[in-house]
């Protein structure tokens, strides 16, 4: 009997693939997690429409959908959840201690962070003003509001490429604005976005100020050959520059590369901590896919179970 209350074995922070896959595993090997799914519950996925390459799904799957049954999943084996954010933890004590947005302390003999990365933002303070008010970092969250309006998406990966072409089926016009002359999307993308009419693409283009009243009206551009300044009049202007992990809590505690990935040993999820263990978005900025957050997830659960059998705490 534990001289803790809240004791667990495993605590899974974050419910992504990753998070809701350890949990599946962990769940399946007697270990009774307890997961933490945050403030978006099913992670990035919750905002995607139409996943067609995770395997299995022949005909493509919604992302929610397939979010809904990783969980149904993991509850099925026993995993219990909490609708909770984790916004402490002390890492180095044992048992290791978390504590939620509530204020309750939990305490766990082993943890794995599945927390996932966030959408990025350009920093402009305009862009502040006008977030939920014509700023968004999400197409398909948000799209709809802009039907039947210009846009403008900023970005030149897979997200900027995927974002411009699902609001072209709902705008007149988007405007694709990418600071090179080249597109870092993956082929397949870019000729996608080059052959739907309504997408123009401006290059080397960087936005400097969202403008307008209640709601925006236009953005200021510059060209960055030519030092033009100009406006483009929008409704809506998306960004899709990349993601940033949610490691902030972890800091000062676990090894982090210098844009905040946490570090884990070569081949396995270990972090630098005992008893830690990192899947997913968290420390993977190189494929950051569901298969591959799933994968690590999976991986976590199996680490996870063998380090706290050889600690005798299972
Ligand atoms: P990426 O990091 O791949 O691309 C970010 C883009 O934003 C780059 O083109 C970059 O420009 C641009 N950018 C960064 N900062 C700024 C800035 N301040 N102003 C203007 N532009 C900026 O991020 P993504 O989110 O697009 O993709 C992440 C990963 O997820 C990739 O591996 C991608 O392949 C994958 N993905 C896959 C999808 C799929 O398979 N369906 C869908 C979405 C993502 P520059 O090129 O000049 O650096």
């Amino acid at each position: 009997m534990s001289q803790y209350q809240n004791h667990e074995k495993v605590i899974i922070i974050g419910s992504g693939p990753s998070g809701y896959t350890a949990a599946i595993y962990a769940s399946r090997a007697g270990l009774k997690p307890l997961m933490f799914a945050g403030l978006q519950p099913g992670g990035q996925l919750m905002i995607t429409t139409e996943v067609d390459n995770y395997p299995g799904y022949p005909d493509g799957v919604m992302g929610p959908d397939m979010m809904d049954n990783f969980r149904k999943q993991a509850e099925r084996f026993g995993t219990r959840i909490k609708y909770e954010m984790i916004v402490s933890c002390d890492l180095q004590s044992t048992p290791k201690r978390l504590v939620d947005g509530a204020g309750t302390e939990y305490y766990a003999d082993s943890i794995i962070i599945s927390t996932g990365a966030d959408a990025k933002w350009l920093g402009l303070p305009s862009e502040e003003t006008f977030m939920n008010r014509g700023a968004s970092a999400c197409a398909v969250c948000d799209g709809y509001f802009f039907r039947g309006k210009e846009v403008a998406v900023v970005g030149a990966g897979d997200t900027a490429a995927e974002e411009a072409t699902y609001l072209a089926k709902l705008c007149p016009v988007v405007h694709l604005l990418v600071r090179r002359d080249e597109m870092r999307a993956s082929k397949f993308m870019q000729e996608r976005v080059k052959n739907t009419p309504n997408i123009k693409i401006h290059w080397f283009t960087e936005t400097l100020e969202l403008m307008g009243g209640d709601k925006l009206e236009k953005i200021r551009v510059v060209n960055t050959q030519t030092k033009e300044e100009s406006e483009i009049a929008v409704s809506g202007f998306f960004v899709a520059i990349g993601h940033k992990p949610n490691t902030e809590i972890f800091k000062g505690q676990l090894e982090m590369d210098e844009t905040g990935y946490l570090i884990t040993k070569a081949d396995s999820t270990h972090t630098n901590l005992e008893g830690v263990f990192a899947a997913g978005d968290a420390q993977d900025k190189t494929y950051r896919q569901a298969v591959t957050a799933a994968g690590t997830g999976c991986m976590a659960a199996l680490d996870a179970e063998r380090w706290l059998a050889a600690q005798g705490l299972h």
